[in-house]
């Protein structure tokens, strides 16, 4: 546990939000050193500074433009280790995962941040008290949830992305002017969940409907346009999990705004808008029942032109680090896939031979081992690329650097030369 060298505010009891600022600039700068050394690379670092691509003998690496840790995920990271280093004597609880990204959550378990598990987390939350500090993570959390811990009394470290809230602000307004918010999301994510909570409204009567797919979207506005012949008990049955308590389609489409998840694929997103638009048109003959707002985070956006941009001169081989449950590292994937050989990885660890990658498959939706690497394993000029998801730290990239070139004759004392001294 991080020792206690600040003082920590009082643990009054109190039964109204306690919104607690552990971001003071004294707390700060003895932060961002510890985090620095937990998730920094001067490797890669001189690396990116150099253009993003090193030779060494007969294999090169290439860097996406951008890639890694986004600058919400950074301020989640700091305010946690914040909230560590203010409230030392005292319980601090998180909202299941602060990011999608098990090293770094193994990082705050070791400093003794306690998971709040469970959906929701509800058995424990009974427990909490004014004495209890609770971080909510990047992607943020729902209003049930939050007011639970409200009536609670805990100490609340918010870390929600302020583009996260963007798109709150959004489905809210929707709800106000009694628009239905049309998510494009993963309906279990964290952020969807949050944003749908958010999509009720202030007064709890607003509506939603997450579609994930283009095939999704399709159903809907066949629906939206359909007139007669609408099933409306096999919609029900297909958006499953996915819409608002009291949802009705044949009362809640005439009005319909579209939001998504800031992380999804900016491409599929636009089509969505587009798709939802013409059905509203088809229908009405104009688009005055139909509003959009493109949600899609800039850190998001940056990632995926710049993962564009690398296929553009394609490598032998892709490596995408980050979470499995990553939903921007997944997106990553998905775009590299039907270009090059593309390995999604955990980690450094996951290269486990010349032959052999451990990784996952977004399509078996499970960790596989493929001996499609065979491509590391020849005498020929190889080029690896290497990208990473927004919740993925410079540490585990500059590992996989040091793995390939390992794994290719080049001993890591000639890469250690690349340290900043
Ligand atoms: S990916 Fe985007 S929305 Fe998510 S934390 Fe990063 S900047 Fe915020």
């Amino acid at each position: 546990m991080v020792p206690a060298d600040t003082p920590a505010p009082s643990a009054k009891a109190k039964k109204k939000p306690r919104r607690v600022n552990v971001r003071t600039p004294e707390v700060m700068e003895r932060v961002q050193a510890e985090v620095q050394s937990h998730y920094r690379s001067s490797v890669v670092e001189k690396l990116r500074e150099g253009g993003g691509k090193l030779t060494v003998g007969n294999t090169t690496v290439r860097l996406a433009k951008q890639f890694g840790f986004c600058y919400g995920v950074e301020r989640a990271i700091d305010l946690a280790y914040a909230a560590r280093r203010v409230f030392g004597d005292r319980n601090i609880y998180l909202i299941g995962e602060i990011i999608h990204n098990p090293e770094v959550n193994r990082q705050l378990r070791e400093m003794g941040i306690q998971n709040l598990v469970g959906d929701p987390p509800d058995a424990r939350i009974g427990e909490l008290g004014p004495d209890d500090v609770v971080i909510v993570p990047a992607f943020g959390a729902d209003v049930a949830l939050m007011d639970r811990l409200d009536q609670q009394g805990c100490s609340i470290v918010d870390t929600t992305c302020g583009d996260v809230m963007k798109v709150w602000r959004r489905v809210r307004q929707y709800a106000r002017d009694g628009f239905t918010s049309i998510i494009h999301g993963k309906a279990k994510h964290e952020e969807t969940r949050a944003t749908a909570s958010r999509a009720l409204g202030d007064d709890g009567d607003g509506q939603y409907l997450v579609v994930l797919t283009l095939d999704d979207c399709d159903y809907l506005c066949r629906y939206i346009a359909g007139g007669e012949g609408r099933d409306r008990e096999a919609f029900l049955a297909r958006f499953e999990g996915a819409y608002s308590p009291g949802f009705d389609p044949d009362r809640h489409l005439e009005k319909v705004g579209v939001a998504n998840q800031t992380t999804m694929l900016k491409g599929e997103t636009e089509e969505i808008q587009r798709r939802v638009r013409a059905a509203v048109i088809d229908r009405d003959g104009d688009a005055g029942n139909f509003q959009v707002f493109d949600t899609i985070c800039g850190a998001t956006q940056e990632r995926q032109d710049a993962l564009f941009e690398m296929l553009r001169d394609p490598p032998d081989l892709l490596l995408v680090v980050g979470g499995y449950n990553s939903s921007n590292t997944s997106h990553l994937v998905e775009i590299a896939e039907p270009k090059v050989p593309t390995f999604f990885i955990r980690g450094a660890s996951c290269i486990t031979s010349l032959e052999e990658i451990v990784h996952y498959d977004l399509h078996a939706e499970n960790e596989i081992t493929s001996d499609y690497a065979r491509l590391f394993a020849d005498d020929q000029p190889v080029t690896i690329g290497i990208t990473a998801g927004a919740s993925c730290p410079n540490n585990l990239i500059e590992e996989t650097v040091f793995r390939v070139f390992e794994l290719r004759g080049v001993p890591r004392e000639e890469l250690e030369k690349l340290r900043n001294p």
